[in-house]
């Protein structure tokens, strides 16, 4: 099983992904939680990398790729779920072609829909636990009451000022690898509406129906 999760951030990807891969053994690499770490552990990786990720910019390629690559490697280039990545056609290129390096392929690229009137309610109202990386909603899912002070925060890039860029460059830089996977027969749209169980369900009734 090898899979990528696509859509505009705050979509869901990230918490549908942590639950595929519990329920379904599968590695979760989100290249957002790794740079998070890297950022937090102060690598040198991760001081490149913070003034990107705190206005919400694309992080350069080489930087993420490497991540990405590493990530892969450990889980021998089989049953994954990627969440973030990728996020440009360089990179979709790049994956591809690091696959085939391997003598391997995506199976399926699944696409999560929804407005954007949703998108922005759901960024501004995500909270995190900023040690497990776990993902919360003010109103859906709201963080536990007796978390540790200081636990659960809001990332900097949800703050309004970075969400509108962080759509701008979803737009004009992301969204155009769904059609690039759309033309390669690889793209799944998923309705990304409904009760976090529902989006899970038509999730894997997509993978199932990639598996023949
Ligand atoms: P995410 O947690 O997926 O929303 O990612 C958070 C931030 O990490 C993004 O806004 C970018 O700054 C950076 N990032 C994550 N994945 C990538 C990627 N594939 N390419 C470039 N930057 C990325």
């Amino acid at each position: 099983m090898r899979i990528v999760l696509f859509g505009p951030p705050g979509v869901g990807k990230g918490s549908q992904a942590q639950f595929l891969s519990e329920r379904e053994k599968v590695t979760h690499i989100s290249t957002g939680i790794l740079l998070r770490r890297a950022i937090r552990s102060e690598s040198k990786l991760g001081l490149e990398a913070a003034s990107y990720v705190e206005q919400g910019k694309l992080v350069p390629g080489p930087l993420v790729r490497s991540l990405a690559e590493a990530a892969m490697t450990s889980c021998q280039y089989d049953r994954f779920v990627l969440d973030g990545y990728p996020r440009t056609i360089e990179q979709a290129d790049w994956l591809a072609e690091f696959l085939k390096s391997h003598n391997t392929h995506l199976d399926t690229v699944l696409s999560l829909v929804v407005s954007n009137e949703d998108i922005i309610d759901r960024l501004s109202k995500r909270r995190v636990n900023r040690i497990t990386g776990e993902n919360y909603h003010l109103d859906f899912k709201p963080p536990p009451a007796d978390a540790e002070p200081g636990v659960i925060i809001q990332r900097i890039d949800d703050l309004p000022e970075a969400i509108l860029p962080r759509l701008k460059i979803y737009q004009e830089s992301t969204h155009p690898v769904q059609e690039y996977y759309r033309s390669l027969g690889l793209l799944q749209e998923i309705e990304g509406t409904g009760s976090f169980e529902q989006v899970y369900d038509r999730i894997l009734a997509a993978i199932m129906n990639s598996a023949g």
